[in-house]
């Protein structure tokens, strides 16, 4: 029976779809995480999140596994090497992380040391990301690519890069700044390496097809390339051109337009190879996408390849293209990070408040001296049927405007509208059940749906710590973490904290299309109910905003030994109000001497005494050290 439910709830959240082996439910119907990516080594989630509570870490906070970060590499790069070998490719794999997928230091640490053993290196950007990198001692033969717009201090830094053995590869987006790496390079009497960021006319697909294409912001077109090609000749720098670079797009859904790029900048390559020049790399970008909703398909959040199949389309065309070509096949550079980091961190908040439509009928039964309209619905909601509940439903809503009318002009008392309201929503559900058992297809009743889920008003910010779902209507993967062996048939949509109605998920992944609600219990009085947010770990952070002085969540780095032993568990603070308050040019003494200010005025003026005034300071002052979210029931409850 037990595990029947149990068996349900995997279906029903699909967690063994979009868990990609990470993620699964155990037994006692919790959330377990598979460090390694199978379930030799299997920790319970719902644990760590008790683990949690005792050292009073708050929610929401983001717990990060650096051995999914770890295993997940390891995946991508076997799949790579794997299609290598297969095809008995001449060349290396040279992957490098892609800086902006998440520049949080914890994580780049773990990624760095994880790293070493693959020779993988960095991919920067901009100014801030290459300076931040730079500080990474990474394997020295691995590649450290700098991409995007660069000024005079980017190029230089680079420069100064190579000679603290950095190996440098300079990717030139525009034909101006090659003019000044030239001139840098006479100057100094060196070069680093150079790369050319090639537009192709192969698009990407999904959200990000415009990074690809003739109308991209980015690369240089056939024109740019020969201008380029010709200024390296001129200054004798030829044999400093190393690498070809593209880059279509993230999330790219379809593998037909991964091959199609990849034959595009094949013959690029080779092309410009056999024209005297000394490649060596062929970057083939990042993109390979997640599957966010588990359902291989080419909708936006999926995609409809393996991460194997992918890396053999790639391994394939190259070598197949190089062959025609009659030329040296290149070492590989894969800039994917996206797949690489989106598993390893899971948002963990609970739920505070249910939002209640309706009640209970024996609760607010009513009583022979209430309105008659009240006895009507009563018996309406007896007779419906499932023949006549249609004409059932349209009566209710007729009922609710006569209420309404009746309520304006003062015939009705506040606690019969109460139970009227009570009564309307049994209707309303009665009549749901029996459309959901019709098989009938009625826009009113799938309005209807909509609007009965509860509102479960979470303790996060979706501005913060998923601002994808508001800016690009991302969805990730969610569900309660404990009480996976109890069904439920209630549903609910999922409010944050700030005061914006978009503030409000209410699209959640689907084998088939989007659910518009999500399975979920009703919270216990005694206890936390918690929900996860999967598959986080890629561009939330970055991205993540301080609407309503909401900052960055705790976080708790858990690190698990391959015998299943949780090694440690490193907490690191979020934000608190202090910090944000600064972020906004707040200054801490302006503050607390205007506090001060006045409350020292209400204490001349004897509305309070100076005992009142010094406790309320320094209440004042402790407040910045305070967590922006809401505070755990339980020390509510203290402290009323
Ligand atoms: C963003 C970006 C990437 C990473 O893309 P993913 O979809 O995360 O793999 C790689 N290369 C460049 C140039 C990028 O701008």
């Amino acid at each position: 029976m037990i595990k029947n439910v149990i068996q349900e709830s995997r279906d029903l959240y699909g967690i063994d779809d979009w868990g990609s082996g990470y993620f699964g439910i155990s037994e006692q119907g919790t959330v377990e995480v598979y460090p390694f990516g199978n379930k030799q080594v299997a920790i319970d989630l719902a644990k760590i999140v008790d683990h949690a509570t005792e050292i009073k870490v708050k929610t929401p906070f983001i717990l990060r596994f650096p051995q999914i970060l770890d295993t997940q590499l390891t995946r991508i790069q076997n799949a790579f090497r794997g299609a290598m070998e297969e095809f008995k490719y001449d060349g290396e794999l040279r992957a490098v992380f892609p800086f902006k997928v998440n520049q949080r230091k914890e994580f780049i640490d773990d990624l760095v040391s994880s790293g070493k053993k693959h020779i993988y290196g960095l991919e920067v950007g901009t100014k801030p990301e290459l300076f931040a990198a730079l500080a990474y001692d990474i394997h020295p033969e691995a590649l450290f690519v700098c991409n995007g717009f660069k000024d005079s201090h980017f190029i230089e830094l680079a420069f100064d890069a190579k000679k603290m053995g950095k190996n440098v590869v300079l990717v030139i987006e525009g034909t101006d700044e090659l003019k000044f790496i030239i001139n840098h390079a006479k100057k100094v009497g060196f070069c680093v390496d150079i790369g050319l960021r090639a537009k192709l006319y192969s698009k990407g697909s999904g959200m990000w097809e415009k990074s690809g294409g003739i109308g991209s912001k980015f690369g240089l077109n056939s024109v740019e390339m020969i201008e380029a090609l010709y200024l390296l000749e001129e200054a004798g720098l030829k044999e400093k051109l190393v690498m070809i670079h593209y880059h279509i797009g993230s999330q790219i859904t379809e593998i037909k337009k991964v091959k199609s790029a990849m034959k595009e900048a094949a013959r690029v390559y080779a092309k410009i190879l056999k024209s005297g020049f000394n490649l060596r790399y062929l970057n083939i970008g990042g993109g390979i996408g997640v599957d966010y909703d588990g359902s291989k398909t080419s909708f936006y959040v999926s995609h409809n390849y393996t991460i194997q199949e992918f890396a053999n389309d790639v391994i394939y065309i190259i070598q197949d293209v190089c062959k025609s070509e009659n030329c040296k096949t290149p070492h590989i550079v894969s800039e994917s990070g996206r797949a690489v980091a989106a598993y390893h961190a899971v948002l963990i908040t609970d739920v505070r408040e249910v939002e209640k439509t309706g009640g209970d009928l024996e609760e607010w039964k009513i009583s022979p001296t209430d309105h008659r309209i009240l006895g009507d619905m009563i018996n309406s909601l007896s007779y419906m049927n499932g023949k006549n509940f249609v004409e059932y439903f349209h009566d209710a809503l007729q009922y609710r405007d006569e209420l309404f009318t009746l309520f304006s002009l003062g015939y009705l008392e506040i606690e019969e509208r109460a139970k009227a309201e009570v009564i309307y929503y049994a209707l309303c559900k009665k009549a749901l059940n029996f459309y959901r058992n019709s098989g009938m297809q009625l826009e009113e009743f799938d309005e209807l749906e909509k609007n009965q889920f509860g509102k479960y008003m979470a303790n996060f910010s979706m501005f913060q710590s998923i601002p994808d779902t508001l800016g690009i209507d991302q969805l990730f993967p969610v569900m309660p973490i404990t009480r996976l062996n109890e069904r439920t048939d209630h549903h609910g949509v999922i409010m944050d904290l700030t005061c914006d109605s978009d503030g409000c998920l209410d699209k959640f992944v689907d084998k088939r299309d989007v659910k518009h609600s999500l399975a979920l219990h009703i919270p216990k009085s005694n206890e936390s109910y918690y929900i996860g947010f999967f598959l986080v770990g890629a561009y939330q952070e970055a991205l993540g905003n301080n609407h309503n002085l909401f900052g960055a969540v705790n976080e708790l780095v858990v690190r698990i030994n391959h015998d299943g032993k949780i090694s440690s568990i490193e907490e690191v603070k979020g934000e608190d109000i202090g910090e944000i308050l600064r972020i906004m040019n707040y200054k801490d003494e302006e503050i607390i001497s205007s506090y001060e200010m006045q409350l020292k005025r209400n204490v001349a003026a004897g509305i309070i005494d100076s005992q009142e005034c010094e406790r309320i300071l320094k209440k004042v002052k402790d407040f910045f050290n305070e967590y922006p979210y809401l505070v755990r029931k339980s020390t509510l409850e203290i402290v009323g």
